[in-house]
């Protein structure tokens, strides 16, 4: 395929794509959505098919096609433990990182009511799977401390020590933000919690593949990653549990997973995850500079020439493929179709919220104000994205926020140039 030229909007009709310049010819689409889901990598495919291909027995089962499933079930678990300084004991799989977050969370809520611990202490701005499996343990009796991020989107360790209770059996911070990128101070906060014998789990799903992650160093208790994040398939995750300390089951059943989550092992997804973890943590240090370098370019431009766009979250401590950027007078929707139309995918928060239009519970905790969190966008960035693509994404935006805004009310009024009216009729 040859390298598209940026800027040419020549498009079969229809079709979200950009053009390499001959008529009707579909091409790749510039896909900057990498905190959403990533493509496989070569690695991934090769594992899967591998797995796949062939009589492809259950690991469980006790001749040579079981033994060979065990054989990829057990070389994805040492790849994974490898990547995270871990012992493959420690690396549970299970069917994506939701699952891994619901395992922590639940899982020591319920083990360690027994011994009458019923608080749990957490951030504003989690993932929905961390944030709906505390408010379903609240409907059952149990309390949860909800720490709030600084305006840069980041949790301060005294905040968090200043709301453990006796009664606190988890505290869990993610590592890093999925709308905003933030990194937490994770090994800090872990120490704050075992300062005070607390388990401390961190949901590192944007995490694991984009920076380093050493389980050993932060001295976490629990941590769920997702495949789907640095380029193995989706439907395959895993929880890392420390040596010691054992969570009750989420699911029970049969005796996979040293019989602490039962099913079936996904043996491709599990191959898959195994060597995409490898490939990315072997090119870690070269993957996060080429990626940052595409988010600073971004940023950078961006926040140059289109009039009051805002970087949201701050920038020192981020992921290097983060750029989360407010656009006031202009509802993310428009932008988002407009990109689409321009071939370019993108997010207006994170995927699961996509199909809502209120605006992310993390810019609100953040302090932004709902009608500028409305008009924010998240591009993030990936090994396979190229300069050419961040050159486009912002000559596209430079196209389409001031048109745009020459339409929209919300932009004009703040600039004075149109009155203010009311949806119902009244005079303003
Ligand atoms: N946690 C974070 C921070 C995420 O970004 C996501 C997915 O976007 C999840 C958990 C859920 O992961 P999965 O899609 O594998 O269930």
């Amino acid at each position: 395929m040859e390298d598209p030229k940026p800027g040419c909007l020549c498009r079969s009709p229809g079709i979200s794509a950009y053009c390499d310049g001959k008529e009707n010819t579909p091409m790749k689409l510039v896909y900057l959505d990498n905190a959403a889901t990533t493509p496989c990598c070569p690695q991934a495919l090769a594992a899967v098919n591998k797995a796949l291909d062939g009589p492809c027995g259950n690991p469980s089962s006790h001749y040579s096609v079981g033994y060979e499933a065990k054989q990829l079930v057990d070389t994805g678990r040492a790849q994974v433990a490898k990547a995270l300084n871990a012992d493959p004991g420690e690396i549970f799989f299970t069917g994506c990182g939701s699952e891994a977050d619901n395992w922590a969370v639940k899982g020591t809520a319920f083990k360690l009511a027994a011994q009458g611990k019923k608080h749990l202490i957490t951030s504003a701005f989690e993932h929905h799977a961390i944030l709906h499996s505390m408010a379903m343990l609240e409907r059952i009796g149990f309390e949860v401390s909800y720490i709030k991020p600084d305006s840069e989107g980041y949790i301060h360790p005294e905040d968090v020590e200043a709301a453990i209770r006796p009664d606190t059996a988890l505290i869990s911070i993610m590592m890093a933000n999925n709308e905003i990128g933030t990194i937490q101070p994770i090994k800090e906060l872990a120490a704050v919690a075992h300062a005070h014998k607390i388990w401390f789990h961190t949901d590192a799903v944007q995490a694991v593949g984009a920076i380093p992650v050493d389980v050993k160093e932060l001295g976490v208790d629990m941590l769920s990653l997702s495949g789907h994040k640095f380029n193995a398939p989706k439907g395959i995750g895993a929880l890392y549990i420390r040596k010691g300390i054992s969570p009750w089951n989420f699911l029970d059943g049969g005796g996979q997973e040293s019989r602490r989550r039962a099913g079936t092992e996904n043996v491709a997804g599990i191959a898959a995850i195994g060597a995409a973890l490898e490939a990315a943590t072997q090119n870690l240090p070269a993957r996060m500079e080429h990626e940052q370098k595409l988010r600073d370019y971004v940023i950078d431009r961006v926040l140059k020439n289109i009039p009051q766009a805002r970087l949201n979250g701050g920038r020192d401590k981020r992921l290097p493929g983060n750029a989360n950027i407010s656009f006031p007078g202009l509802e993310g929707e428009t932008i988002l179709l407009d990109l689409d139309m321009h071939g370019i995918c993108a997010s207006t928060g994170s995927a699961c919220n996509s199909d809502s239009l209120d605006p992310s519970h993390v810019l609100l905790s953040i302090g932004l104000p709902e009608e500028i969190g409305h008009g924010s966008m998240r591009f993030t960035f990936g090994p396979q994205n190229t300069m050419q693509e961040a050159e486009y994404l912002c000559d596209t935006l430079e196209e389409i926020i001031p048109r745009r805004r020459a339409m929209s009310c919300m932009w004009l009024q703040s600039e004075g140039k149109a009155r203010v009216f009311s949806l119902k009729g009244e005079k303003q």
